[in-house]
């Protein structure tokens, strides 16, 4: 039996916009994470991905639910614990440049965490800069440059490695390769699996389309509107995805086979996604949905196992 390492239960972030109006960024969420795996979790921008993972490393304080890792609450932990946490949960930002401080070197960047958490000596972080970089394919000489002489790639690994410092066992990688070439976001998921078989780390990898998370995910959770919507293994979610939304989303993407490409049928959603300050009744997808019937603006579609291990929350199936 594989062992939860975190746990998201119930999980709410909302913000307040004004007098009393809220932004809904995420609505309600559960999901578990099981050691040495990946969970991708996918959707549209603005539909609150984000803010989860952000929420869940403790970048933002929940509206309610709670987030556990290995036995701890993420957001009441104090003192010691918290500092454990915080080497033990680190994040991969989406815009490697804005988020490596230009007037440091990369060396320093890499160094930082292990400066705050006091390990090891002047020496020893020099020399762990240094393997850190040859481990994500750079240069012992890059210690020393500093983050605008790199490429979009180059800079995605030094925000890998920087997170690596202080040895993780948990990495919440925030779109980290949408802002890349495509030839280089390869590479990067390459480098994230290497590292995750070498290290047994268990990621968090969030992205905006389903193409993305597909080579790294043992797991699919798909979000709409600050929803979990669907969730379920990479195969099962790619061969026999049941929300209405997964199914719009998997026939965006082309397939290589030109015969099997002309004859698939692409689910066009009509309108815009709703505002996640005014969201709408019963299913937040029911005005974009193909198959909404009047229950789907009356009552909220229960999220349950309809298949082993394959969760869903839609009236189209039996609740
Ligand atoms: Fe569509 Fe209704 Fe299912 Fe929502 S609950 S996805 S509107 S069928």
């Amino acid at each position: 039996m594989r062992k939860k390492l975190l746990e998201v239960k119930r999980l709410k972030k909302h913000f307040r916009i004004g007098g009393k109006t809220y932004l809904k960024a995420t609505d309600d969420v559960s999901f578990e994470i099981y050691q040495g795996e990946t969970l991708g979790l996918v959707g549209e921008s603005g539909c609150g991905k984000s803010t989860t993972g952000r929420t869940i490393i403790g970048l933002y304080q929940p509206s309610e639910g709670e987030v556990v890792f290995d036995g701890t609450n993420v957001h009441t932990a104090k003192g010691k614990q918290k500092q454990e946490l915080t080497k033990r949960m680190q994040m991969i930002f989406q815009d490697p440049y804005a988020s490596l401080n230009p007037r440091m070197t990369v060396g320093e960047i890499i160094a930082e965490g292990l400066y705050l958490n006091s390990m090891g000596s002047a020496k020893e972080r020099y020399e762990k800069v240094i393997e850190l970089l040859e481990t994500v394919g750079l240069r012992r000489e890059h210690a020393e440059r500093f983050p605008h002489e790199f490429s979009g790639g180059q800079r995605q690994r030094i925000g890998i490695a920087r997170a690596l410092a202080v040895e993780p066992e948990f990495i919440i990688a925030d779109e980290p390769i949408s802002a890349l070439d495509v030839s280089v976001q390869a590479q990067v998921v390459n480098l994230m699996k290497k590292l995750q078989r070498e290290k047994q780390l268990t990621y968090l990898f969030i992205a905006h389309d389903l193409a993305m998370v597909k080579h790294i995910s043992d797991r699919i959770g798909v979000m709409y509107l600050g929803n979990l919507v669907e969730l379920t293994s990479s195969e099962q979610l790619y061969a026999n995805p049941k929300h209405p939304y997964t199914q719009a989303l998997l026939s965006a993407i082309p397939v290589p086979d030109p015969d099997v490409e002309h004859t698939r049928e692409r689910i066009i959603l009509e309108g815009e996604v709703p505002s996640p300050m005014n969201p709408p009744s019963g299913c937040v997808f029911r005005t974009r949905c193909p198959a909404a019937m009047q229950k789907c603006a009356e009552e909220v579609p229960i999220w349950q196992e309809i298949e082993s291990n394959h969760y869903t929350a839609c009236h189209l199936y039996k609740q």
